[in-house]
Formats: structure tokens, C-alpha cells, sequence
């Protein structure tokens, strides 16, 4: 019998002894955190193409913002993080299935998401938007009946682009680096998610300024971080990390880091217009 399984063996007992109830009653999962413990690292999904919350530096590691608020979690925890790539479509089952022990991938807290999985507190605001090169006349999503708009399947901009536009075509990819190159090569007119999504997009080309993000905030995007169900031990754990890093400013040098002042991804504090919802940790 290897260790892990001697040890979860014991503790199943123990509870069952202390508990005086039978077995399967008293069988407890393992708290991803001791597992996270025991392993010497997390395990996070992120995007690798949503700059700059997540995406390939030059060395191919992936980056950004969604991975620095992990490595916080991680630091704290006195652990390696190890980052894997997700898509939109596989973010929620990866957490489900405890493929990944963390989905730090952009993931707005739906409520049919939180069905299947758990949610961290927000630790970001976004909204849904347009990207369309400049010139094209789009100014807002009335402007696109019978165009083609892109966006990436198994997402809250996808089901909000068929209801607001019933009249254009919605192309749904599985990443949004083919949504942009559908943009770019005239497939599409428009290209539409949350808009700090698209700012990373336009902002990672040579000549940005043939991009425009059009139109009002058409939805809220509170992002959570996505996290196995019913496990509080570990939800308790990364809901402290954020408030702790909001409280100590770590949050907002993350955000600098990659949103601030003369940044390329620069995004102004005012338009994001989010504090994080916080509780004494004491
Ligand atoms: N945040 C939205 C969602 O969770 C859209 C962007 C994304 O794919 O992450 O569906």
C-alpha cells in the first residue's frame, strides 16, 4: 500500500472512531490544501492567450496577472506553483474533475458555474465589449445586424452576443488568439468579450491604433477564482489570501504591474472601478 493511501486509510478511521458513525458517513475528503501541502506545489489553470491576465512570456512560460495572484496563494502557502494552460471551455470541468487545484483563467462567477464549482471572493471587474478595426463604422452592437461577430465558445460573451445581436452570426472558437486572427483577416466584423481581454489584444499588435474597443460596458464580469466544490478548508484559504493581499497593497502592485501607469496594458483604477469585497481577518 503506498503512504498516501495508507495515510488517507487512517484518517477515514479516525474520523469514523471519533464520530461513532459508520464508515461512509465518515468519510472525509482530503482538503485540496493538505493535498497542495503534501505535493510541494499548486496546480493553476490559466489562459496562455488572455494578455495580461494570462499568456506566453518569451520563454514560453505562461504569465500575467491571473498567475501572479496565484503565486501569492502559493508564497503564502510556502509552495511551487506550477502553471497549466486552459481554455474557457475546459476551466470549470479541470476544477471538477481536480485536474488543477486552482482555474485562475479570467472565469466570470456565474451562477450555473457555481452548480459545479466553487468560487473564490472577486478580485476583479470587468464587462463585456466590441473589438473592431478602426474605420469600420461600429460604434455599438446595434450597428452589427447581419455581420459576423467572434467570440469563444462556452463563455458569457458568446451567450450575451446571440441575445443582444439575434440578427448577426456569432462564430464561436476555442481560443481567442483565432478569434483575433478572424478580426484581423477581415473573417469577422467584430470581435467581442470582456473588455480588458480585447485591450490586451490590440495593445499586443504593432500598430494598435488600427483597433478600436467600441460601445458601453454591455454586462458585470466579476471574476472569481474557480475552486473544487464543497471544500471550504481550501476556499478559506485563498479567500484570506486576497483580502490579506488587497489589505496590504499586494493586490494593487499586481495590478500596476501589469495595468498601471505607462504599462502596455495600462487600464486607469477609475475605469475599472472595483474594490475588493473584504472581511476582518481577526
Ligand atoms: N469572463 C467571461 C467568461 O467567463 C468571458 C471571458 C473568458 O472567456 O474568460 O465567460
Amino acid at each position: 500500500m503506498n503512504r498516501a493511501l495508507a495515510r488517507w486509510l487512517i484518517r477515514v478511521v479516525i474520523g469514523a472512531v471519533s464520530l461513532n458513525v459508520g464508515l461512509p458517513c465518515a468519510a472525509q475528503a482530503v482538503s485540496t490544501l493538505d493535498k497542495i501541502k503534501e505535493r510541494g506545489y499548486i496546480i493553476a489553470g490559466s489562459k496562455e492567450d488572455c494578455a495580461p491576465f494570462g499568456f506566453r512570456d518569451k520563454t514560453g512560460d505562461i504569465v500575467g496577472f491571473d498567475v501572479d495572484i496565484c503565486r501569492y496563494i502559493a508564497n503564502k502557502l510556502g509552495v511551487e506553483l506550477k502553471v497549466v494552460p486552459v481554455t474557457s471551455a475546459i476551466r470549470v470541468t479541470a476544477v471538477q474533475n481536480e485536474t488543477i487545484d486552482i482555474s485562475a483563467a479570467t472565469i466570470t462567477h456565474t451562477k450555473s458555474r457555481d452548480k459545479v464549482i466553487d468560487f473564490s471572493i472577486t478580485y476583479f471587474l470587468d464587462g463585456q465589449k466590441f473589438l473592431v478595426k478602426k474605420g469600420s463604422g461600429i460604434r455599438s452592437y446595434r450597428d452589427l445586424a447581419g455581420k459576423r461577430i467572434c467570440t469563444v465558445r462556452a463563455t458569457t460573451s458568446e451567450r450575451r452576443a446571440k441575445e443582444l445581436q439575434p440578427q448577426a452570426k456569432v462564430i464561436s472558437f476555442n481560443s481567442y488568439r483565432e478569434c483575433f486572427v478572424a478580426l484581423k483577416n477581415g473573417v469577422v466584423d467584430a470581435f467581442t468579450t470582456d473588455s480588458t481581454i480585447l485591450l490586451g489584444f490590440k495593445a499586443s499588435e504593432p500598430d494598435p491604433e488600427n483597433y478600436e474597443i467600441v460601445g458601453k460596458f454591455l454586462s458585470e464580469e466579476p471574476y472569481g477564482l474557480g475552486l473544487l466544490q464543497n471544500d471550504s478548508k481550501w476556499r478559506d484559504f485563498v479567500n484570506n489570501c486576497l483580502i490579506e493581499m488587497w489589505n496590504k497593497g499586494e493586490w494593487l502592485k499586481i495590478y500596476n504591474k501589469w495595468f498601471g501607469p505607462g504599462q502596455k496594458y495600462e487600464y486607469s483604477l477609475e475605469e475599472l472601478d472595483f474594490k475588493m469585497s473584504t472581511w476582518p481577518l481577526r
